[in-house]
């Protein structure tokens, strides 16, 4: 196996936002015998490392790395367009349909959860699953007390509970 620098770097991100519970991993997965994800068993020097030591040493499959890396890719492509369109920034606020730009990255990043077997988005204000085909919504990175999120937000405010003030931001400083 060799991991090169941007290995690194995707690798990092992904422990931070995709990252299992740490109690769901079985004893295979804490050592590298299995993927973290889809559980199929990996071969020594097979899969891709998170790093680690002695007993630790969790490893992906070459699929699911890839699969995951495109949640983040496509999450990121949206959340930067976001920061970037003043038609899609006021649609945020007005609860408006996005820019057809915007479309292209929504469908983008749904497909790419689809593939990497998640589930539906939730919103960060209700915590409620965003009915992605009736529901405006739009992403939201941000800052809590134990590490940046990248979340959801339904559009024009969220009408469960109503707005919600959040500090925006990110691993790459929100801008
Ligand atoms: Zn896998
Ligand atoms: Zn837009
Ligand atoms: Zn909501």
């Amino acid at each position: 196996m060799t991991t090169s620098d941007d290995d690194t770097g995707i690798m990092d991100t992904l422990v931070v936002f995709e990252f299992p519970i740490m109690h769901s991993l079985s004893e295979a997965q804490i050592r590298g015998a299995a993927c973290v994800w889809c559980s199929s068993s990996l071969a020594p020097g097979e899969g891709v490392g998170f790093g680690g030591f002695t007993d630790w040493r969790p490893h992906t499959c070459a699929p699911c790395k890839l699969l995951r890396g495109a949640v983040l890719t496509t999450y990121e492509a949206w959340d930067a367009h976001q920061h970037g369109c003043v038609s899609c920034q006021f649609a945020a606020c007005l609860g408006d349909p996005l820019c057809a730009q915007a479309d292209g990255h929504r469908t983008a990043l749904l497909e790419a959860r689809t593939a990497a077997g998640k589930p539906l988005p939730t919103c960060a204000a209700c915590k409620q699953e965003i009915r992605v085909i009736e529901e405006a919504f739009v992403p939201l990175a941000w800052f809590g007390e134990s590490g940046p999120y990248r979340s959801f937000l339904h559009a024009g405010g969220c009408t469960f509970v109503g707005p919600i003030t959040v500090h925006r931001g990110g691993a790459d400083g929100g801008s």
